[in-house]
């Protein structure tokens, strides 16, 4: 399998193959084509998979196609959200839509607890098509109402057994309240406790599940 016959386009197949990546690793080549058709999923993969490029390329695609269609909402308005447990993960996503939307204009943050919400507020207001937050920090702007998610359609929620472990499950599930109903969603946990498939069962819409 190539990344060309995933149905990703050339500015994007520019910078993964600047990343020195050859082929598409075994969850990239399950979760691209699904995701690029609309699919909710349910993703069982540890890191070191390559499952944030197995989400983040197919968003960036999704996003791309969308902003040019005569049918696009505002400009910079923001259509999609990575939820994370940690800073550290934050960073690292954020980190990934950086380098595989090198060549695309889409605008994207992130923001985290732990440092000063200026800087944070100042971004989200020049808009950003991609935000990646920890639902703590996420909360905080929401109620701040520095921050306007009612254009998402794709929602990302990436180490999901590490957000219910870190106790995040009620935050996360206001930060649902805040969202249209009409979206995608995709679930990334390495584990399957009662309490991922509950939340899964709540979230996603016959999804396809991928394991690795
Ligand atoms: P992740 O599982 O998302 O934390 O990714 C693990 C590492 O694999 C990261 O350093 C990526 O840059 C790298 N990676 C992701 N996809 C590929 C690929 N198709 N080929 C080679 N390396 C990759």
């Amino acid at each position: 399998m190539l990344f060309e016959q995933l149905g990703l386009s050339t500015e994007i197949l520019r910078a993964i193959s600047e990343q020195g990546y050859t082929e598409p690793t075994p969850i990239q080549t399950q979760a691209i084509p699904a995701i690029l058709a609309g699919k909710d999923i349910m993703g069982g993969a540890q890191t070191g998979t390559g499952k944030t490029a197995g989400f983040t390329l197919p968003m960036l695609r999704r996003l791309q196609s969308h902003a040019n269609t005569s049918m696009s909402p505002a400009r910079h308005s923001t259509r999609a959200l990575i939820l994370v447990p940690t800073r550290e993960l934050a960073a690292q996503v954020y980190e990934s839509v950086r380098i595989y939307g090198k060549y695309l204009t889409l605008r994207s943050a992130v923001i985290y607890g732990g440092v000063n919400m200026d800087q944070q507020i100042e971004e989200i207001r020049a808009g950003v098509e991609i935000l990646v937050a920890t639902p703590g920090r996420l909360l905080d702007h929401i109620e701040q109402k520095t921050l306007n998610l009612a254009k998402v359609d794709m929602l990302i929620i990436d180490e999901a057994d590490r957000m219910l472990d870190m106790g995040f499950l009620p935050d996360v599930k206001r930060i649902f309240q805040q969202l249209p109903e009409q979206r995608q969603n995709l679930m990334f946990s390495a584990t399957f406790s009662d309490e991922i498939k509950k939340l899964a069962d709540k979230l996603l819409r016959q999804p396809v599940l991928i394991e690795v």
